[in-house]
């Protein structure tokens, strides 16, 4: 495949913007090659400006559940677009997009709109700790919750392939509350809050992990988290701003027996368009500004644009429940046959689904926490990616990010895509 308009661009955007990107993983460091330069989306595709077109396993990093440009999604912003961009004032789509959520999730009754993941997790934690009136929060090395100050301590992906595990310009001071523990531990968690006296505001977990590729969290470990939580009045935050939507409509929600006291979302809740939201039960959400003491605001939250974009695509979901069926099997259907593909060549790989999310790794071992999914072969990894983007296949270039499955992805394309892992693997192997 030709890459040259793409290098070309990249070239170009380095001049203006630090490395070329707005959002750091974008850049290709992790992988082989330059990131494609995308002019449009379609369906289950997308086509890059040097005209080459590929089955988009990324999808806009989980929101597009339905693929890009949805007819139904599609004509309502246009009609909302007509209607203005933004008001800074009430609307109804808001009480609509939040009646459906609050009917949705059991520990939601109220639920508050901002413009992004990063902004919902900031918030929830800040409630958590107003409501609480404790400083510390426990959080799993791996987890990422958005790039916020107190939250950018060992949080997989980006900062993963990066090998920074936090970043300049946080002060220690900002993240000496912040308390690590080991994903499905309980013993590493039962330290930190012996450490803490149990004076913990909040544990916030990815109950499905995405941010360290798809790790899902044991019953149990989750189980064991609620009740440590309820014996210190602890709150169980359920960062699902990834897991939200895709790993079922309710996310692990849909999945574990588990309650947590607050949610986060994103991604798939605006449709592609910037949409964060938290809630929980009525009597911490009253904390919240205006009606309580915890402050919290943004100019664009709740924009008309951005609300009927996910209110669309929320009821479209929950009009057809049986997609996650279908999008759950053609998962499955594709990390198996990048399974078979692998055995072929006698190259180690373990796999995960949790609904339209998949997950594998170039690892001999199961994947259970952070340090396993460190231990995953990333040139080999980076050599799987480049050879899967030159046969048109387009997956995230990471190996600790998870892959998404839309309902415009078809059979044709997962069977394209396993043959590309076929080629691509026998290739390395030779
Ligand atoms: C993506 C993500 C965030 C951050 O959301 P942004 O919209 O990128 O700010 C937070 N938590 C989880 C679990 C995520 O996957």
């Amino acid at each position: 495949m030709a890459y040259d308009k793409s290098i070309a661009a990249f070239e170009e955007a380095y001049k203006v913007i630090p490395g070329g990107v707005d959002s750091p993983v974008r850049a290709f460091n992790g992988v082989e090659g330059t990131p494609p330069f995308i002019e449009r989306g379609e369906g289950g595709y997308l086509y890059d400006i040097d005209g080459n077109r590929y089955i988009d396993y990324v999808q806009s990093w989980g929101p597009l559940i339905f693929g890009h440009c949805d007819a139904d999604i599609e004509a309502s912003v246009i009609d909302a677009v007509k209607r203005g961009l933004s008001f800074g004032a009430p609307t109804n789509v808001e009480t609509e997009l939040a009646a459906e959520i609050v009917a949705l999730f059991e520990s939601i009754d109220k639920v508050r709109f901002v413009s992004s993941g990063t902004e919902a997790v900031m918030s929830a934690i800040r409630l958590a700790r107003g409501f609480t009136g404790r400083d510390n929060i426990l959080k799993f090395t791996g987890c990422y919750h958005g790039h916020s100050d107190s939250l950018l301590v060992q949080a997989g992906s980006g900062l993963a392939t990066f090998g920074a595990p936090s970043s300049p310009g946080v002060p220690a001071d900002l993240t000496k509350h912040t308390l690590l523990a080991t994903y499905n531990d309980m013993a590493s968690v039962e330290k930190c809050f012996e450490d803490a006296n149990g004076e913990i505001a909040c544990v916030i977990i990815e109950p499905i992990a995405g941010n360290m590729g798809l790790v899902p969290a044991d019953e149990s470990f989750l189980e064991g988290l609620r009740t440590l939580c309820d014996a210190h009045g602890t709150l169980l935050i359920f960062d699902e701003v990834m897991s939200g939507f895709r790993a079922s409509l309710k996310g692990a929600q849909g999945i574990t027996q588990v309650k947590p006291d607050m949610v986060t979302l994103g991604k798939v809740i605006g449709a592609g368009m910037p949409v964060g939201a938290f809630g929980a039960r009525a009597e911490i959400m009253a904390h919240l500004s205006p009606e309580g003491p915890v402050y919290q605001a943004g100019t664009l939250s709740g924009n008309p644009v951005a609300m009927t974009a996910g209110l669309t695509s929320l009821r479209k979901l929950k009009s057809n429940p049986a997609i996650y069926v279908d999008l759950g099997k053609k998962a499955k259907k594709l990390v198996e046959g990048f399974k078979k593909a692998a055995d072929a060549v006698n190259v180690p790989m373990v796999t995960d689904v949790r609904g339209s999310m998949f997950g594998f790794f170039f690892s001999d071992k199961p994947v259970k926490n952070f340090a396993d999914a460190m231990e995953n072969d990333q040139k080999m990894f980076a050599k799987f990616h480049k050879g899967m983007l030159d046969r048109g296949v387009y997956l995230a270039c990471s190996s600790f990010e998870a892959g998404f499955i839309s309902a415009a992805t078809t059979d044709e394309m997962i069977e394209e895509s396993i043959k590309a892992a076929y080629e691509t693997l026998a290739e390395i192997a030779s």
